[in-house]
């Protein structure tokens, strides 16, 4: 790498995606419904006519229209009111009290599941129709402390400069993360990795995980493996769900075998990594797999289940580099009696990798319940190197989905129909989106790189924790915590 007589290496690059307006499909709920009374309306408009002298003044007086968020700015103003851009700032409604009525949207209330909130879901949906980190304004109403994600807490007291000026763009904070390891020298009960499996560097920590093509149909897939594709990151998927693309996208697509399908395709050669799917009876995939693939990085997939902790072990020692953990859609442990959140998942799994000296062999990628850009950098802190999205992806598409919807092998919700090239757009922007507000947090951590935050448990309150170990000494324990 040549450096320029500034010191910076000439070919350098700053990672960017690219994003444009992809706005909401037509008829998709907002927060607020925004209803105009024609009458009144036409009554306004016919004065505003009446009061104009020129056609600059009747220009001047349209466009002072009482809304900053273009939701009268379409052909026919108010007529076709653009609810979902609507803020509920109320100014419409105090300044034009006889023509316009801002009330919650009863669509809105419905959005999502136990699981998926509405304003998670109507967050995503803004973010993946213009990319930019939302800016709420109007302050945090909601509460402080809740279940899984919310019980964390981001230590965000050291925002210096360094790595303040690392977002707006004139210091770097990387968002690179590496699947697979160089092998270290370990203690004798290590087994050494021989021969030394390729390492994959992704310039962001986040990667799809398609359900099922007989779930979420192929136009979702094709626009994952898109987005994938131009972002630089991998799309994992089953691989009968991409049989006809595999030799067209082959270095984004992750195909999942098992030892029935593996050996039933010729595998193209730009594929950079496979995943096998873990289970009780096959740990590995068959040594002819790894000498045919012998560039290929091999993934492990291990559902996060009671005791996934000591599979992930036993296939850490035995050489695995790249494991990817999949919680349920609500990041819920699978089949257990009181099943765990993901964040306690990784907690754990991490503990005891760190503990058998084997956390820097093997990339954890975790996935389950990711609905949120926050929800990024408080999986990486609690022990995951990176994260995959599911529900979020299809959440980004506009699907909309009624009752409970944990398991991706079950039947979901109808995917919309999708424009072209919208449905990638949106992922692309979402992706965007996210890296931005991972940025930010980064920054204000003060960390230059994300690789520096995996397991940073430092960098994080647990709401549980405090409350048992600081609070209730002083206090008591609060009424209906339970114990
Ligand atoms: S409430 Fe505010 S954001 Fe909504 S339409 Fe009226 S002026 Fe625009």
């Amino acid at each position: 790498m040549s450096a320029t007589a500034r010191g910076q290496p000439k070919d350098f690059h700053r990672y960017h995606i690219g994003t444009a307006e992809a706005p909401p499909l037509a008829g998709a709920p907002g927060r607020f419904s925004v209803k105009i009374s024609t009458v009144a309306f036409l009554r306004m408009a016919a004065s505003l006519v009446a009061d104009s002298r020129s056609l600059g003044d009747l220009a001047a007086n349209f466009g002072s229209r009482p809304c900053i968020y273009g939701v009268y700015d379409g052909t026919f103003g108010g007529l076709e009111a653009r609810e979902s851009l609507c803020r509920g700032c109320l100014r419409c409604m105090v300044e034009h009290p006889d023509v316009a009525r801002i009330e919650a949207d009863p669509r809105y209330k419905r959005l999502g599941d136990g699981y998926w909130r509405p304003e998670q879901v109507l967050t995503i949906w803004n973010e993946a129709a213009t990319g930019k980190i939302p800016v709420r304004g109007m302050g945090y109403g909601g509460p402080f402390k809740g279940p899984g994600f919310d019980n964390i807490w981001t230590d965000m007291s050291e925002i210096v400069r360094p790595t303040r000026d690392g977002i707006h763009g004139r210091e770097y904070i990387s968002t690179a993360v590496d699947l697979g390891s160089e092998p270290m020298p370990l203690g004798p009960e290590v087994a050494p990795l021989e021969p030394s499996e390729p390492i994959v560097t992704l310039p962001l920590p986040i990667v799809f995980r398609a359900l099922p093509r007989r779930v979420i149909g192929s136009p979702a897939l094709e626009a994952m493996a898109e987005a994938a594709g131009t972002a630089g990151t991998l799309i994992f998927l089953g691989v009968g769900d991409c049989d006809e693309w595999l030799g067209r996208r082959a270095p984004e697509l992750v195909p999942l075998v098992n030892g029935q399908n593996w050996s039933s395709r010729a595998w193209p050669s730009g594929i950079r990594v496979m995943e096998w799917d873990v289970t009780r009876e096959a740990l590995l995939p068959p040594l002819e797999a790894t000498y045919l693939l012998p560039k290929v990085l091999w993934s492990f997939r291990v559902r996060m289940e009671p005791g996934f902790e000591d599979r992930v072990v036993e296939l850490a020692r035995r050489g695995a580099t790249c494991i990817r953990l999949e919680a349920d859609l609500h990041g819920s442990e699978w089949g257990a009696a009181r099943p765990r959140h993901l964040t306690e998942l990784l907690r754990s799994v991490h503990r005891r990798l760190v503990a058998g000296a084997l956390r820097d062999r093997v990339t954890l990628i975790a996935g389950g319940g990711i609905a949120a850009a926050e929800h990024v950098p408080k999986a990486i802190l609690c022990g995951a190197d990176l994260v995959s999205i599911d529900a979020a992806a299809l959440v980004a598409l506009q699907t909309e989905w009624q009752g409970e919807w944990r398991d991706p092998g079950q039947d979901g919700p109808a995917v919309p129909r999708l424009p072209a090239g919208w449905a990638a757009q949106r992922l692309l922007n979402l992706l965007c989106a996210w890296r931005d507000q991972l940025l930010e947090i980064l920054g204000a951590m003060g960390l230059r790189d994300v690789r520096r935050l995996r397991g940073e448990v430092g960098r994080a309150m647990f709401a549980d924790e405090l409350e048992r170990e600081v609070f209730e000494p002083l206090f008591g324990r609060k009424r209906g915590s339970g114990g």
